[in-house]
């Protein structure tokens, strides 16, 4: 299970979030393989959203949808509060482009669309900004910061394995409502001297360990926190259905022509869903019955 604490400064003004996201990203990688780079990017989306939703209430989630015009094309990752978290690669086989180095260039361009619930509010709360360099963290930072006028430090971090990542963790660090200048210039003259987050978890870094330099600095509590982050796809064969609707009737005749069943993947935990011809065809059929425009 991963460790997930998160931390208030005496002042309240200072909140923070970090995790060991090793195991959850495993989990992941289970049933699908991946190129190095959509490891890397995928386990630190995932770890992102564990990390953003460990901040909000209790059935509350977040949900971070990057697109971009580079060969990853995009990445969703999705947690709630109590710690079920998955993600998802348009491409998951992407490379980068020969000579560039550069991992914000497997998205390229574009935007981070970020769905969080609200509490009590039957719509949830959309933002969308630009990818900042498509990198996760930093889009992660300048999305808080635009959207939501908190000054934040992200690291996240990951180092894909030839079976799955060998590690994966990191932080977030969120100014909160009377924040002064004075911290602000604390943690900027801080943050030069953490060591990066890679190394601290190839070292077996406790989730308290990655963040030791501010917690050594600023008077800290830690803020108890019931949940685990774990790995959860929440499918069901409903669910895979409604994703077969979206292929469309030509598709469905073609799979109720060729076969007795059908057996179809979850695109998000390779979860296995048999349906029976009847399914296939009752599936179909159902198509008709939307009224064309
Ligand atoms: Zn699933």
């Amino acid at each position: 299970m991963a460790e997930l604490k998160k931390f208030l400064s005496k002042d309240g003004s200072i909140r923070i979030a970090t995790v060991i996201s090793t195991e959850t990203v495993n989990d992941a990688f289970r049933y699908f393989e991946a190129s190095p780079l959509a490891k890397t990017l995928m386990a630190r989306a995932i770890t992102g959203a564990i990390l953003m939703a460990s901040q909000m209430k209790e059935r509350l989630g977040t949900a971070l949808h990057f697109i971009g015009e580079g060969p990853i094309q995009s990445i969703f990752a999705s947690a709630q509060y109590e710690g079920g978290a998955k993600v998802y690669c348009e491409n998951r086989n992407a490379e980068l482009p020969e000579g560039v180095t550069h991992l914000g260039a497997g998205l390229g361009a574009g935007r981070l669309d970020v769905i969080q619930s609200r509490p009590f509010e039957r719509e949830p709360l959309r933002g969308t900004v630009e990818l900042y360099t498509g990198e996760i963290g930093d889009d992660i930072a300048y999305y808080l910061n635009q959207s939501h006028q908190i000054p934040a430090i992200v690291s996240l971090a990951a180092r894909p394995a030839e079976k799955g990542v060998e590690v994966a963790g990191g932080y977030i660090i969120e100014l909160m409502p009377g924040y002064t200048d004075e911290i602000i210039q604390k943690l900027e003259q801080l943050q030069p001297l953490v060591e990066s987050t890679v190394r601290k978890l190839q070292h077996g870094a406790a989730p308290e360990d990655l963040i030791d330099i501010y917690l050594d600095h600023f008077e800290f509590e830690e803020v108890t926190h019931p949940y685990k982050p774990h790995y959860e796809c929440g499918c069901s064969v409903e669910r895979v259905e409604r994703s077969l609707l979206l292929l469309g009737r030509g598709t469905l005749d073609e799979m109720v022509k060729d076969k007795e069943s059908a057996e179809i993947a979850c695109e998000f935990c390779g979860c296995k869903y048999e349906l029976s011809i009847e399914a296939l065809k009752k599936l179909r059929d159902s198509l008709d019955e939307v009224p064309v425009h």
